[in-house]
């Protein structure tokens, strides 16, 4: 592993825990060292209080923050005198520590403490690093990882065995350390779990680090088991969404809440999938046991949800009973699911939530293959992996946890979603925690968000086949359909019947009529294996119930998706989804109206442009914002029980009311 330590670039890091700053993101920058929130830093410094008196301060990484991205406020600088004592404690739980740790912080605003940083402290070091390296886990998960690892690192390091991070791996570091380290010693192996480097600056900590795994990548290098060879798959291109939206169907019934479900064809993960040891090499447990909050203890194999939720209660019925306290189950869901025609199902409450559990699920298949050529994957024992994830801060994580978001683990589909009350509609479906997928014929949807939890898929609603392909693309990605909010459509210029050409009028009726016909009868499948039940949002216009001169083709098109939705309502109620339609009028902060259309249109009903705005029984402004509300909301469960319904959304209308 490459150093990336650049004297130019570190030369702007002035001060102890600027240079912590610098080379705690150059180890975020690889993944093979720590993913998402892993791994943690700190540095001692000496500094005066308000009193004038000078202190031993630890600044130690927050607890969940990035390595990667890391400022100097994600530390947390803590008193080191009072930590160094409680390890003199014969036991501390959980929680005790951290309210210890948290007593101790200077300041009142910093983030809150790593679980691991009572080692930081105990390390009579001034920098100390600690990386849960992918190169290590390769090696110590095997029958002689132990024997390796000695031979590897001879006295350079000193290995602590297995034992859970929080007070327990503090102790057991506190009492093997002192008598241990030697002039020569540089590190420590943490058996199962990860490497800790330590040096007097930040250079020396970190290229320490990246010695020891260097170390561990050349030992596989040579024992054949660094580069692994992935037979060739074929990877499957037959559409896979009602199989998906069904599996997903199953895991949230399970887990007893909607999951977002994202699926990973490509090769690395069809061909682990496929191979014929894959029940052996992954039902033994993670790399490490941190992962098994992310990830379960094991992947389900197939697709049988049921069998995975029986085995799981079997799990607890056996370990539960050991804890010092009564413990409460967790879903019993899977959280990866390994299927050689599917690849690898990433599973998670959020879409941020499954895009960690397929980052740590990919290293974990690659740390699985190298051991494997290492002579044989071998975990630690379940008690191990259960105990970390029932352990006192999860389950009072879980007890305190607040209601989640409206729309969490759900998903929506947005047509013409890259302007105007679409994108509004995107946000207001965000802002309630449900995954996007925004559909527009414009490719900046592409680029209209980035964040996991939306997909912007360029889609002309015109094309069966497009629609088609936006529907395979969002169950591939989160695992089924939730909601559909059909909001894409045109307004062509104003023109009069006798002047109306058949060729206008079928334009206008291909996007704002056929096209939500095509996309209803697409989605219906999905819909109706939605966990909480299907529901779609329709865009209509105050031109249903009040159509204009002028707009013959847009009025009739709207009136007909309004009968097409009404005759859904009817169609679909056993199904359990839900078809609401809202009709706005008069907003204005679209890309239709520019200012000077808006002058026009005022001056022509001789009213200044903020009259013509609020020209509404209640007058008001009607924004982008407020439908992409009122359509969030009919998905809602507001509306749980109503369907069919038609709310006007225009300030009052003397020819609606
Ligand atoms: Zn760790």
């Amino acid at each position: 592993m490459q150093s990336l330590w650049n004297d130019q670039a570190a030369a702007q890091y002035v001060g102890d825990l600027a240079q912590r700053v610098y080379t705690s993101r150059l180890l975020g920058a690889e993944p093979a060292l720590v993913l998402h929130g892993g791994g943690n830093t700190s540095v001692k410094v000496r500094e005066r209080n308000i009193l004038g008196e000078e202190e031993d301060i630890l600044y130690v990484k927050g607890s969940g923050r990035d390595l990667a991205s890391i400022e100097a406020h994600d530390f947390a600088p803590v008193r080191l005198p009072p930590l160094r004592s409680l390890v003199r404690l014969d036991a501390l739980s959980d929680v005790q520590m951290a309210k210890e740790l948290k007593i101790h912080v200077t300041d009142p605003a910093a983030p809150a403490l790593s679980v691991e940083t009572l080692i930081h402290a105990i390390l009579p070091y001034k920098y100390v690093d600690h990386t849960h390296a992918d190169a290590l886990l390769a090696i110590t998960n095997t029958p002689g990882g132990l024997e390796r690892v000695r031979e590897i690192y001879g006295d350079l390091v000193v290995i602590i065995p297995y034992v859970r991070s929080g007070f327990p791996l503090a102790k057991r570091c506190a009492e093997i350390v002192p008598n241990a380290v030697g002039p020569q010693t540089i590190g420590m192996v943490l058996m199962h779990h990860g490497l800790v480097s330590f040096g007097a600056t930040a250079r020396e900590a970190y290229e320490r680090m990246l010695d020891l795994v260097t170390r561990a990548e050349q030992y596989l290098a040579e024992q054949q088991a660094w580069h692994i060879s992935m037979p060739d798959v074929a990877i499957p291109d037959k559409p896979l969404r009602h199989e998906l939206a069904a599996l997903r169907r199953d895991v949230s019934d399970v887990a007893g809440f909607p999951v977002i479900m994202a699926t990973h064809s490509d090769s690395q993960c069809v061909s682990f999938a496929s191979r014929d040891d894959v029940v052996d090499i992954t039902q033994q447990g993670p790399v490490t046991p941190d992962h098994v909050i992310r990830t379960r203890r094991v992947p389900l194999i197939g697709r049988d949800v049921q069998a995975y939720r029986a085995a799981y209660e079997r799990y607890f019925a056996e370990y539960a009973p050991r804890a010092d306290q009564p413990l409460t189950m967790l879903d019993p869901a899977p959280r990866v699911i390994l299927d050689p025609a599917l690849g690898m199902c990433a599973i998670g409450r959020s879409a941020r939530d499954a895009t960690i559990v397929n980052d740590l699920y990919r290293h974990t298949m690659q740390i699985i293959l190298r051991a494997t050529a290492l002579g044989g994957y071998q975990a630690l024992p379940a008690q191990s992996m259960f105990d970390v994830e029932y352990w006192d801060l999860e389950q009072a994580k879980l007890h305190q946890a607040g209601k989640p978001p409206m729309f969490m683990g759900e998903i929506a589909l947005v047509t013409g979603a890259a302007s105007g009350i679409g994108k509004a509609c995107v946000e207001a479906f965000l802002a309630r925690g449900a995954a996007v997928v925004g559909l527009d014929i414009n490719p900046g949807i592409t680029q209209l968000f980035d964040r996991p939890d939306f997909l912007g898929v360029r889609c002309d609603v015109t094309s069966e086949d497009e629609i088609c392909g936006a529907l395979e693309t969002t169950a591939r990605a989160c695992g089924g359909l939730d909601m559909l909010v059909l909001n894409a459509g045109i307004f062509p210029s104003s023109r009069r019947i006798e002047a109306l050409s058949l060729a206008d009028w079928q334009k206008v009726m291909r996007v704002n009529l056929d096209a939500n016909l095509v996309l209803m009868r697409e989605a219906h499948a999905l819909l109706k294996l939605a966990p909480q039940g299907g529901r779609v949002a329709i865009i209509g216009s105050k031109n249903v119930p009040a159509p204009g001169p002028g707009a013959a083709a847009y009025s009739a098109s709207k009136a007909a998706l309004n009968q097409l939705a009404r005759v859904a309502a009817l169609e679909w109620g056993g199904d359990g989804i839900r078809i609401n339609s809202l009709h706005p009028h008069a907003v204005f902060d679209t890309g239709l109206w520019t200012e000077a259309v808006l002058r026009a249109r005022a001056e022509h009903y001789g009213l200044t442009v903020d009259q013509y705005k609020r020209n509404n029984v209640l007058h008001v402004e009607i924004t982008s914002r407020d439908v992409g509300e009122l359509a969030a909301e009919l998905c809602g469960p507001l509306f749980a029980k109503i369907t069919g319904a038609q709310v006007p959304i225009d300030g009052g209308s003397d020819r609606v009311i």
